[in-house]
């Protein structure tokens, strides 16, 4: 018996093997459920390829998390798959090279906008979109890097990392009513292409295992994945707006 029997998950964010989101696939088909991926415009191909990877073949729909017509299509998108959704995962950030790195001070507000639009409000566009799934309640899951602190060269990201984690606990606060619960797992540093397209992502990653009482590898994916789906099982019943780290135990050490 998988601990994910019976259920129906959306998983938007796969673009390469090493994507948060394909380890979330994977393990999760392991543990039987089925999947759904999205990936958007010219990515699209190339999720496509990827997920041939994967344990079972998953079918992959369109969704820009910014287009309009590509969230209200959402609910009939999935369902030429599935007829129902028992977890979302949110997978998906980016900020424009000008708003991380170290211009911190000089930052022009578009760009700032841009990383707020598609790496925090998404939580809420893709909740709402995918909410008339989820008639009997379900598990919403982001990713995020502690935003409770500055970090070096983060700089907007982390700001909108801090929209992220806040947009979370709002939608806990909404949802709830409806049996969506909403969480966040705060994974360490990942060799992803998101994150090392970072300038100055080695800043980032630098001690991090010298610091971590578990230690920690940066190329492997599966401890936030195996989070994230505890979360989407039946074993968080009456967990919502919680962030739970999955850093090897960084954050919870003084220097
Ligand atoms: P990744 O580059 O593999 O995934 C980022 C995904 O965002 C891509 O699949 C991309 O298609 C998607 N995306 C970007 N703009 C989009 C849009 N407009 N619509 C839909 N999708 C869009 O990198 P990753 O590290 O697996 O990132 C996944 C999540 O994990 C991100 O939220 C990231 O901030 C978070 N995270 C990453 C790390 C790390 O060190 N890698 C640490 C903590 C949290």
């Amino acid at each position: 018996m998988g601990l994910l029997d019976g259920k129906r998950l959306l998983v938007t964010g796969v673009l390469t093997d090493r994507s948060i989101a394909f380890a979330v696939a994977r393990v999760a088909q392991e543990e039987g459920a089925e999947v759904v991926l999205s990936s958007f415009g010219r990515q699209m191909k190339i999720t496509s390829t990827i997920a041939k990877r994967l344990p079972e073949p998953a079918p992959v729909i369109e969704l820009d998390v910014t287009s309009e017509e590509d969230l209200a299509a959402l609910e009939g998108r999935v369902r030429e798959h599935v007829d129902g959704l028992d977890g979302v995962l949110h997978s998906i950030g980016f900020a424009p090279k000008e708003a991380m790195g170290g211009n911190f001070l000089n930052t022009a507000w578009s760009d700032v906008a841009t990383a707020v639009q598609i790496s925090a409000y998404s939580l809420k566009s893709l909740s709402v979109a995918a909410l008339p799934l989820m008639a009997n309640g379900g598990s919403v899951v982001g990713l995020t890097f502690d935003a409770r602190v500055a970090w070096p060269v983060y700089d907007w990201m982390g700001v909108a990392k801090a929209a992220f984690e806040s947009t979370a606990r709002y939608l806990a606060r909404d949802l709830g009513p409806k049996g969506v619960r909403v969480n966040v797992v705060s994974a360490g540093p990942l060799r992803t292409t998101a994150a090392t397209s970072i300038p100055g992502f080695e800043t980032l990653e630098g001690t991090w295992g010298e610091r971590s009482p578990l230690g920690w590898d940066v190329t492997n994916t599966e401890p936030p994945a195996r989070a994230a789906l505890a979360l989407m099982s039946d074993w968080f019943p009456a967990t919502t707006g919680e962030m739970i780290h999955v850093d090897g135990g960084f954050h919870a050490m003084g220097s």
